[in-house]
């Protein structure tokens, strides 16, 4: 689905000696490695804080574990989407509030989120899925009238700028309380291992997540509160600040092979191509196609006869998780999110796409149309 591969090639000689200057430095946890990046991407994303940890799961964990909340708290989250924004509400024992989602743009939307306010609602967690923002300006309204946090999920969305009616725009993930990201290898910025980051504009919040990310101290054996330890290490940490220098690029190459597709496959009948959010520019983490739940799996068997991969991101709703099942009625369903599972299908979307290959996939979904 991603070529890394090409991609590492590209860059290379810088990645190799960042790798190897962090190794003969010896500094493999907290490095300055660690502090440059996070400098590098407090100001790419224009976050006045960024606190790294381990994973982009860890990260949504950390956030929820700063606010404070209560067993019970009810926290509203999409229906459609990874497991991880849904499993650390549970893990926390916070209840996980599972809403429909806009069919067109993938994403929440207030008006989908205002019904399910309850007295015990906390906080919502927006994603941004597939690499576009949601309505923030809506949620962030809707969360400031009811009094509840908003972590922002970002974890496909890196480098996505929102614009408010006022004009102003913001990077995904600094609109929040807290926004989190993934650098899992296949993220739009993705490292070589596991990591995460979380950001905020707040002071306390700041430190708070900072010290629940290292055991609940500020000070080396005085542990204020339960924390974890969560830590993103300095090889990782100068991957990434290389990576981040070509972040426009791959979004830039990620957006020129999405219009290509949306060229040929918006005049194929029986396929529907991704919408474009009001107010969000994209960065394409995946170009997810709808099409008739009859047909969906027989074209992913083409494709793979036919030696290209395709995925489903995400066969089945939370709420119908074994995992879940005890939030849930047994026969909950929200139709909307149904059909997605049923219908949506991603095609590969490479920073460093030979046209050749692309021509190939949309020739075979041609011929599997024709
Ligand atoms: C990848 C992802 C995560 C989790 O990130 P990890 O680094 O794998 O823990 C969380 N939420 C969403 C939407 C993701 O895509």
């Amino acid at each position: 689905m991603v070529d890394l591969k090409s991609q590492y090639e590209n860059i290379k000689d810088s990645i190799d000696s960042a790798i190897l200057d962090t190794v003969r430095s010896t500094q493999f946890i907290n490095g300055p490695q660690v502090k440059s990046f996070t400098k590098s991407l407090a100001e790419y994303t224009g976050s006045k804080h960024v606190i790294p940890c381990a994973n982009g799961t860890d990260a949504l964990q950390i956030a929820l574990m700063a606010l404070d909340l209560k067993a019970g708290d009810e926290v509203i989250c999409p229906s459609f989407t990874y497991v991880a924004t849904a499993e650390v509400i549970s893990l926390l024992g916070l209840t996980p509030v599972m809403a429909d989602v806009d069919p067109k743009t993938f994403n929440i939307t207030s008006e989908l989120v205002k019904p399910l306010i309850t007295s015990r609602t906390k906080a919502i967690v927006p994603v941004h899925l597939y690499g576009q923002s949601c309505d923030m300006e809506g949620i962030l309204k809707l969360a400031k009238s009811n009094n509840l946090f908003v972590i922002e999920d970002n974890a496909q969305a890196i480098g996505v700028k929102y614009t408010f009616q006022n004009g102003s725009v913001h990077n995904t993930g600094t609109m929040g309380h807290i926004g989190t990201t993934s650098f899992f290898p296949s993220k739009n910025l993705g490292c070589y291992g596991d990591g995460g980051a979380m950001f905020t504009n707040d002071d306390d919040l700041a430190m708070k997540l900072k010290m629940i990310a290292n055991h609940g101290q500020e000070v080396k054996y005085y542990h204020k509160v339960i924390g974890c330890n969560s830590r993103l290490d300095s090889i990782q940490a100068s991957i990434l600040d290389v990576k981040l220098k070509h972040l426009d690029e791959y979004s830039a190459a990620r957006n020129q092979m999405a219009l290509r597709y949306d060229e040929v496959f918006s005049t194929v009948e029986g396929l529907e191509i991704p919408k474009r959010q009001e107010n969000s520019t994209h960065v394409f983490h995946q170009y997810t196609l709808k099409t008739n739940p009859e047909l969906r799996d027989k074209i992913i068997s083409h494709l793979k006869e036919n030696g290209i991969p395709a995925m489903i991101y995400y066969p089945v709703p939370l709420y119908k998780q074994e995992a879940f099942s005890h939030y849930v009625d047994p026969d909950f369903e929200i139709p909307n999110v149904e059909r997605l599972c049923k219908s949506v299908f991603s095609l590969p979307i490479h920073t460093e796409i030979e046209s050749s290959n692309q021509d190939y996939i949309i020739k075979e979904i041609q011929n599997f149309f024709n």
